[in-house]
């Protein structure tokens, strides 16, 4: 199997799964990246998986499904293009000979989804949108703290070894934000060095893995005392001990944050 990041808009990233032969798309926001890979490498979409409705994650399903005849699934709870195949926590979803358990993951909008193959070539594969970035997660639009750590929690309790293809590009100024928390997380220093080396020579740092962000990503971190304490330095009504509020003050600080 064959896993692509085809970069679109500024920092999109469209996920392309193929075995040379079927090809399956994960937001494609834009459908021109995706027809030209498919084109090039004689490949022929047979499904579109969608994580939430935001436009640079759906914008491109009308055109792909008019050109190819491609199955459309995406979350229950949110308006995308239809007719799509509704899905919730607890369906699976077969496509390239593979099964995605899907999960339900409110945070970022309120019927966002994400997609869990536990076992794609020798380790598992997580489509997870807009929840869950590289160092960080997804502005709550739609929901509310305690549904984002929820989430969070869940996606954290995935196998260490999960790959994980997050939609956006953030991750060097997630892991600027995420050393401010965390100054003496030795994993994150030396992560952001790496990071920046990938991208100073063009390459994704995507897909990250479970276990390292369980390591170094504040928002997977919020019950660990420096991020409780660092949070409680931006709002100091915080309490420490309960990770909801932590959440919510990085998320927060985060967003002014520069
Ligand atoms: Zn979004
Ligand atoms: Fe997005």
């Amino acid at each position: 199997m064959n896993l692509l990041a085809l970069p679109a808009f500024t920092d999109n990233y469209l996920w392309l799964l193929h075995d040379d032969h079927h090809a399956v798309v994960v937001d494609p926001g834009q459908a021109e990246p995706v027809l030209q890979a498919l084109q090039k490498q004689g490949l022929q979409l047979q499904a579109i998986l969608v994580t939430h409705h935001h436009a640079d994650h759906v914008g491109g399903v009308n055109a792909l499904r008019q050109v190819t005849g491609a199955a459309v699934y995406g979350p229950a709870r949110e308006a995308i293009p239809a007719p799509f195949t509704p899905l919730a926590q607890g369906h699976r979803v077969n496509v390239l000979g593979l099964g995605f358990e899907v999960l339900d993951v409110p945070g970022h909008t309120a019927g966002h989804i994400a997609y869990f193959c536990p076992q794609m070539d020798g380790a598992p594969l997580l489509f997870c949108g807009d929840t869950l970035f590289s160092g960080g997660c997804g502005r709550l639009f739609e929901g509310t703290p305690a549904q984002m750590l929820d989430s969070l929690d869940r996606l954290a309790a995935l196998p260490g070894d999960t790959r994980v293809c997050c939609t956006h590009e953030y991750t060097l100024s997630n892991l600027k934000f995420a050393r401010a928390v965390e100054p003496g997380n030795a994993a994150l220093l030396q992560y952001l060095s790496r990071c920046e080396t990938l991208r100073a020579q063009g390459h994704p740092t995507l897909p990250s893995r479970i276990d390292l962000e369980r390591n170094i990503n504040p928002f997977l971190r919020t019950r660990e005392s420096a991020v409780a304490s660092a949070a409680a330095g931006f709002a100091p009504t915080t309490d420490t001990r309960d990770a909801v509020a932590v959440l919510a003050a990085l998320r927060a600080w985060k967003n002014d944050f520069r």
